[in-house]
């Protein structure tokens, strides 16, 4: 996906600078489109390991690497792998994570309607709610591109936006290259972005995060980190 071009044409015509938006729309950081963090307090060496796409068949065996180090994370799911395996998301709240809302089909945002947008975060809440008893707080755009609407959105369903200080990009890197940029990315306060699925794929290979997963938590608490979930993280005062 080309995002730039995507941009330019649909604002060519209005002269505005297709650069400038689409730092706007897809840059951790900016929150110019709908408000959105990206790191927790630094105040502690404390990590959020936080996880899209699921939850996919995979998603058990993570959990059991993630117990075994007694590590609390954050998992980003899509409305509808929900309601393709209930039984999973139910699995990872009660191992006592947290879930977020990553949307219903996982689309790009933009240049979508707002009507839509508000429908793709509306029906995913009301899928996680409904396999796991839980009501998400957070959101986490699809792609990291957010978009008109998106504001209001999040607004009316009590919402906050999430991105990312250090992504993965374990849907395409080996596990050595994972391990190594999220080590880079290994400060107080990070959000560390992996996925424990793949959009929508039906037994995804998530081979490569499980493994990375394996070698970088020993490796983080050697070097004297802990792990919290997102709403944790965001919280300067918890101990
Ligand atoms: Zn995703």
């Amino acid at each position: 996906m080309d995002l730039v071009r995507v941009l330019e044409t649909a604002l060519g015509v209005a002269g505005v600078s297709a650069g400038a938006l689409g730092y706007a729309v897809r840059v951790p950081s900016s929150s110019w489109i709908a408000p959105s963090v990206h790191r927790g307090t630094v105040v502690r060496p404390a990590i959020a390991l936080t996880f899209d796409d699921g939850p996919s068949e995979s998603t058990p065996e993570l959990l059991e690497i993630l117990a075994s180090y007694g590590a609390p994370a954050t998992f980003f799911e899509c409305g509808a792998n929900v309601r393709r395996l209930p039984g999973v998301a139910r699995q990872v709240a009660e191992a006592g994570h947290e879930i977020g809302n990553h949307s219903d089909t996982h689309p790009l945002l933009a240049l979508k309607s707002a009507d839509f947008i508000d429908r793709e975060l509306s029906v995913a809440q009301e899928a996680i709610e409904d396999a796991t008893g839980h009501s998400p707080r957070y959101f986490r755009a699809p792609y990291g591109v957010r978009w008109f609407g998106l504001r209001a959105a999040q607004q009316r369903l009590d919402l906050t936006g999430v991105t990312w200080s250090a992504i993965a990009l374990d849907w395409k890197r080996q596990t050595p290259a994972v391990v190594s940029r999220l080590l880079k990315g290994a400060v107080n306060g990070a959000i560390l972005c992996l996925h424990d699925g793949r959009v929508l794929e039906h037994h995804p290979d998530i081979g490569v995060t499980l493994q990375a997963v394996r070698e970088l938590l020993p490796r983080l608490i050697e070097q004297g980190f802990h792990f919290e979930k997102v709403t944790d993280i965001l919280c300067p005062t918890k101990n």
